[in-house]
């Protein structure tokens, strides 16, 4: 959530920071603001909306200079607007600011400042943080880093900072607790951001800032770390995988579309190198020193937010079939005030696209604390949740732009499969029959994907039915009923129409009621165990004149003939439903979202990596 990017060096920082802060426009697009260095003095940019506005806005003013920093907003404090935006300055001009996350004690520290005679000018918690290293500064007694060093000592919170004075050309201070800073090491200039996306072009090279550190970073002196508590730390240096094609559109007219459509590929690299079917394994090298850990455990807990608390759902299905181990789905932000009652033989597996989620990072420090085995499930290397944990999987997708959560899903949905028949396999709870066949149908699954992706246009067509429809409904059983979760999720996150996911028998104690000739019915109705059931639900919709989209399995004939429309998907084990029968809803809901002319990649109000809690 929000995205920070800084530059130093000899290169136009303005022009370079701009740049970053498009590729991180999924992280918060309400605001966004500049502040460049140039002949002692600062000169601020701010204005509401997307980047693009920021830019229309200083295409006249000056923008030369070799430092900068900038940031796009989510807001937390304060409406997004001109004012709230960042960067935020010291009340003498001189220090200037962005930052990332919640300053929780900020009406404490602002009515102490307003005390001293401090004036605010927004609403932010941000403002609280730059008025106070102003404070400790003023007298001249503390450098600047030494003033932000204790500032955040004063602060209780989440923050990604980064500060620049007017007084130095060659300085930047950047520090993290709770949200994500990552450092790049070019040659002759140093880069600052959220994420590695804005840094990819120039370096590899990067250092990811633990939290509660401090760094001083000027081209004179090269990169120093330190800890807030003024302790030595020697600077970690990374090499970033990541490719520069990776974060472009590539010919799709969105992020959420291509994401779509990478999902054979993407399936494919969570899976690659982690089975063989002439063996007979899954080796999940990531998990593999805690692996009798999971086939101890008593129980599992997943905790994660959003599309990836859906994954977990499909997980209990997978873990409790294949391995018997039983499972409990929990949201993080409720699991982290629970006071929940864990021990050393639970196994927390914390799911997360970013590994960045605020929330599902705080359940994971609880969880850890109590002495629970760990383990992360993240697409980014690196991040703070792969960090925290004892061991895991990346689900290795490639960089998701789009906010609307697809190919990270599947990607998850994989490895929670692969996991779950590690483990199956060792504890002896899954047949080597079965085991076979469920590895040689997943490998057939990224095939199968682009059948389904075929089915495009006449998704699309059905959308146009639809698309104006202000409810939706979403039925499945079984491990098919967190599909019907993700995708009223999906509908609801980008087209703006209410839906609602329901187990497909839970229908009759409420939803069908709201059941008439209006009312899109969506139900995964493939060829399974619970086939008959879910025919019989159909059936109690169509009673009510509802109308009926159904995916269905190639061949069927019962929903057929009774549904309004319905989309084909290849046959497979119906454990492995989830990972084709959710790309119909993914595309039925981009269309949807296109036609009611909806900004698919930067939904209102949503942002990605959800670092905030
Ligand atoms: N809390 C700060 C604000 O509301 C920063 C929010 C963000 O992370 O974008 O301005």
């Amino acid at each position: 959530m929000c995205g920070i990017v800084a530059y130093l060096g000899e290169k136009n920082a303005y022009e370079v920071v701009i740049k970053g802060l498009q590729r991180l426009e999924y992280r918060g697009y309400d605001s966004s603001g500049v502040a460049i260095h140039k002949d002692k003095s600062v000169n601020i940019y701010k204005q509401k909306g997307k980047v693009q506005d920021l830019i229309d806005f200083a295409s006249d003013k000056d923008t030369n200079g070799n430092l900068a920093i900038g940031h796009t907003r989510w807001a937390t404090h304060g409406l997004p607007n001109n004012v709230n935006a960042h960067p935020h300055q010291s009340s003498n001009g001189k220090i200037s600011l962005v930052h990332n996350g919640i300053i929780e004690n900020y009406s404490v520290l602002k009515k102490e400042l307003e005390q001293r005679g401090y004036k605010f000018l927004s609403e932010t918690d941000t403002e609280v943080l730059v008025h106070l290293i102003g404070d400790i500064h003023k007298n001249g007694k503390q450098s600047l880093f030494d003033s932000v060093r204790l500032a955040l000592n004063e602060v209780i919170g989440a923050y990604a900072i980064v500060v620049i004075s007017d007084e130095n050309p060659d300085e930047l201070i950047a520090a993290r607790k709770s949200s994500p800073l990552v450092v790049g090491l070019g040659q002759g200039e140093y880069f600052c951001a959220s994420d590695a996306t804005p840094i990819i072009e120039y370096t590899k090279n990067v250092v990811y800032l633990e939290d509660g550190e401090i760094a001083h970073i000027s081209l004179k002196n090269g990169l120093k770390l330190k800890t807030i508590g003024n302790q030595n730390k020697t600077p970690y240096i990374q090499e970033l995988e990541m490719h520069l094609e990776a974060l472009e559109k590539g010919g799709y007219e969105h992020f959420m579309l291509k994401e779509i459509y990478e999902q054979p590929k993407s399936i494919l690299d969570s899976m690659r190198g982690r089975f063989s079917i002439s063996q007979g394994k899954v080796v999940l090298g990531g998990i593999l020193d805690y692996e009798e850990k999971l086939i101890n455990a008593k129980r599992l807990i997943f905790v994660a937010c959003g599309t990836s608390w859906h994954a977990g759902l499909v997980g209990e299905y997978l873990f409790e079939e294949i391995a018997r181990i039983p499972v409990e789905v929990e949201y993080a932000s409720e699991f982290r005030y629970r006071n929940p009652i864990i021990n050393e033989d639970d196994v927390v597996i914390a799911i997360s696209q970013s590994g960045e989620t605020a929330d599902t990072l705080a359940a994971i420090k609880i969880a850890k604390e109590r002495k629970a085995t760990l383990i992360g499930i993240c697409n980014v290397v690196g991040s703070s949740i792969s960090r925290e944990t004892h061991c895991g999987s990346y689900t290795h997708a490639g960089p998701e732009i789009g906010v609307a959560s697809t190919k990270a899903f599947t990607a998850q949905v994989t490895i929670l499969t692969l996991m779950a028949m590690m483990i199956g396999r060792r504890k002896g709870t899954i047949t080597n029959e079965r085991f076979n066949r469920l590895l040689v149908e997943l490998n057939a699954i990224p095939e199968k994907l682009k059948t389904v992706l075929k089915e495009n246009d006449l998704i699309e067509k059905i959308a146009k039915i639809y698309h104006k429809s202000t409810n939706a409904l979403y039925l499945g059983r079984g491990i098919n009923f967190p599909l019907a979760l993700e995708g009223a999720l999906k509908l609801k996150e980008i087209s703006y129409i209410h839906a609602e996911g329901y187990p497909a028998a839970e229908m009759k104690h409420g939803p069908i009621a709201l059941i008439d000739e209006e009312m899109p019915v969506f139900v995964i109705a493939t060829k399974d165990s619970s086939y008959e059931k879910i025919v019989s639900n159909i059936q109690e919709v169509k009673a009510r004149k509802g109308k009926v989209i159904a995916i269905v399995s190639h061949g069927d004939k019962e929903v057929k003939k009774i549904a309004n429309h319905y989309i084909e998907i290849p046959k497979c084990d119906e454990l492995l439903v989830p990972l084709l029968a959710t790309v119909p809803l993914q595309l039925l809901s981009y269309h949807i979202a296109l036609m009611r002319e909806c900004n698919v990649d930067q939904p209102r109000n949503l942002a990605k990596s959800v670092t905030v809690e």
